[in-house]
């Protein structure tokens, strides 16, 4: 299994970033790195999520593939790899089990962050153990276009107020990328470009693989 990071290398915080990445586009990669910037840590790990509980039966793409455009997306930037630690999992890809995965394997003086985008914050009560969760690494918020994640009072219902409020110093100020993968696979679908909106060789890989048409 690869956890995506060298422990020689390893100086400083570890940001990982799961998703489904179907597929990984721009919006995801000027997100890592803004954060892995601002936090100052060594590097974004990305993580496929074979079967996120919130996206059970929405017919992904294979996570094979999904896993291949985001090794293809990262290929030479230094500060970026990718994990196949949940699609080598069985079962719901609970990040709690991710992080705590990491937080075995790496030096207990080195950081973890759980990258997600402000569409997602405001849902973080329904994730599995999500007290135990904040407890275990920071959960660092990337700017989203049309998602100001300023009411977290659903929260309440699963954390405590210092939890929140570390939640709310953790919303970061990163560039506003209006990119999803929603919008990719229906420009795939009606024939028109991604370019611009992913990098090249995830273009190329939907097009010999003929997804998302
Ligand atoms: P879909 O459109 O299929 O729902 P998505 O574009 O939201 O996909 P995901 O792989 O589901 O991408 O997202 C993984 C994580 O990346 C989530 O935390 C999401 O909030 C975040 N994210 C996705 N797109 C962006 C973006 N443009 N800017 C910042 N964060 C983003």
């Amino acid at each position: 299994m690869r956890l995506g990071y060298s422990k020689a290398a390893m100086a400083s915080g570890i940001a990982l970033f799961g998703g489904t990445f179907d597929p990984i586009h721009h919006g995801h990669l000027i997100a890592a790195r803004a954060v892995v910037e601002q936090l100052d840590y060594e590097r974004a790990v990305f993580i496929p999520a074979p079967n996120p509980p919130h996206k059970v039966g929405q017919g992904l793409t294979d996570a094979a593939d999904r896993l291949e455009m985001a090794r293809l997306a990262v290929a030479g930037e230094p500060r970026f790899d990718v994990s196949d630690i949940e699609i080598r999992r069985c079962g719901l890809s609970y990040t709690i089990l991710t992080v705590q995965a990491y937080r075995d394997t790496v030096a207990p003086a080195v950081p973890l962050a759980w990258i997600v985008g402000s569409d997602s914050l405001p849902e973080l009560h329904t994730w599995y153990r999500v007290a135990d969760l904040v407890e275990l690494c920071r959960i660092v918020t990337a700017a989203r276009p049309g998602y100001e994640p300023s009411d977290l009072t659903a929260l309440q219902s699963r954390l405590s107020d210092p939890q929140i409020e570390r939640l709310r110093r953790d919303i970061l100020t990163t560039p506003r990328i209006d990119i999803s993968s929603t919008d990719v696979r229906r420009r795939v679908h009606q024939g028109l470009s991604i370019r611009y909106l992913v990098p090249d060789a995830v273009a190329d890989h939907i097009q010999s693989r003929g997804l998302y048409r």
